[in-house]
C-alpha cells in the first residue's frame, strides 16, 4: 500500500490522503478537503481514485466530496449512521466491514465514537499495520467533544480500541497538531524527556514531511494514553484538588479532555 499525505496548508492544518494499491494504481481518497492537491497528486502519478472515506462529518473532512466524485465518478464511504448528515454516501460502514482497493490493499472499519458519534478510523491490513484516524486520535492528543462528540465515548474507544492495536501500526491523524499538542504533554507531564527532545524536532517541521508517529510512541508523548503516570496525576491534583489519591483512568482521562478544551 502506497500512503500519500497531502497537507492543505489551510488554517484548520488538516491532512488528506491517497491510499494506493502499488498494483493496480487503484485509490482511495480519505477526507480529501482539499480535493484540487488530491486530484493533482493522483494525475501525477497515474492513479485512479475509485473511492472516498469520509471519517465523519465535519465540513473540514467533506468539503472536497463532490468535487473529486465529479472528477473521478468514485464511491462515497462513511459511518452508517451518517447518511443523515453526509450527503451522496453510496455505502454506510460499520464496525469490522473491510474494504478493497484493488487488489493489494485490505482497509478494516473501527467504529470510533467520541468526536462524534459516526467515526470510522481505518486499519490497514496490508504490508504495515496503519490507522488513518481522522478527528479520533492526534498526534501527542486526542480529538475534541465540543460538536456532537461525548468525552466518556471517547475514552471508552481509546481504551477498548487503540490501546489494543498493535505497537508499530503507523499513526495518520486527520490534522497537523503534533508540535501543538507536544506542548499540552509537556504542561502536564514537564518531566517526559521523550516529549521534549520530539518536540524540539518536530517544531519547525515542513507539514509537507511531516513525522509519522506509532502507536509505541504516541504511548510515550500522548498524555491520553499516559492515565497511570504519577507525574500526570500529581500535576492533574494541582487543577483538580479533590481528585482521589489513585483516581482511575477513565477520571483521569476526562479532566485532561477538560483541560485540554481550554489550554
Ligand atoms: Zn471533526
Ligand atoms: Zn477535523
Amino acid at each position: 500500500m502506497i500512503v500519500e499525505q497531502i497537507w492543505t496548508g489551510n488554517a484548520y492544518r488538516n491532512f488528506n490522503y491517497l491510499l494506493v494499491c502499488d498494483d493496480t494504481g487503484e485509490a482511495m481518497a480519505v477526507d480529501p478537503l482539499d480535493h484540487e492537491k488530491c486530484l493533482m497528486a493522483a494525475r501525477m502519478n497515474d492513479w485512479e481514485i475509485t473511492q472516498i472515506l469520509n471519517t465523519h462529518e465535519h465540513f473540514d473532512h467533506t468539503g472536497g466530496n463532490s468535487a473529486v466524485i465529479e472528477a473521478t465518478g468514485a464511491k462515497l464511504l462513511a459511518h452508517s449512521n451518517a447518511k443523515g448528515s453526509i450527503s451522496g454516501m453510496d455505502r454506510g460502514l460499520k464496525a469490522g466491514d473491510v474494504i478493497k482497493v484493488g487488489r493489494t490493499v485490505e482497509l478494516e472499519a473501527l467504529d470510533t465514537p467520541g468526536h462524534t458519534m459516526s467515526h470510522i478510523c481505518l486499519l490497514s491490513h496490508t504490508d504495515m499495520p496503519a490507522l488513518f484516524c481522522g478527528d479520533t486520535l492526534f498526534n501527542a492528543g486526542a480529538g475534541n467533544c465540543h460538536n456532537g462528540g461525548h468525552p466518556a465515548e471517547l475514552y471508552d474507544t481509546f481504551v477498548n480500541q487503540l490501546t489494543q492495536l498493535p505497537d508499530d501500526t503507523l499513526i495518520y491523524p486527520g490534522h497537523d497538531y503534533l508540535a501543538n499538542n507536544l506542548g499540552f504533554t509537556l504542561d502536564r507531564e514537564p518531566d517526559n524527556v521523550k516529549a521534549g527532545t520530539l518536540f524540539e524536532d518536530v517544531k519547525d517541521q515542513d507539514p509537507n514531511a511531516a513525522k509519522v508517529t506509532t502507536l509505541a510512541l504516541e504511548k510515550e508523548i500522548n498524555t491520553f494514553f499516559r492515565l497511570q503516570s504519577p507525574s500526570v496525576i500529581s500535576a492533574l491534583r494541582e487543577a483538580f484538588p479533590d481528585l482521589p489519591d489513585r483516581p482511575d483512568p477513565k477520571t483521569v482521562f476526562l479532566k485532561l479532555r477538560e483541560l485540554r478544551n481550554n489550554w
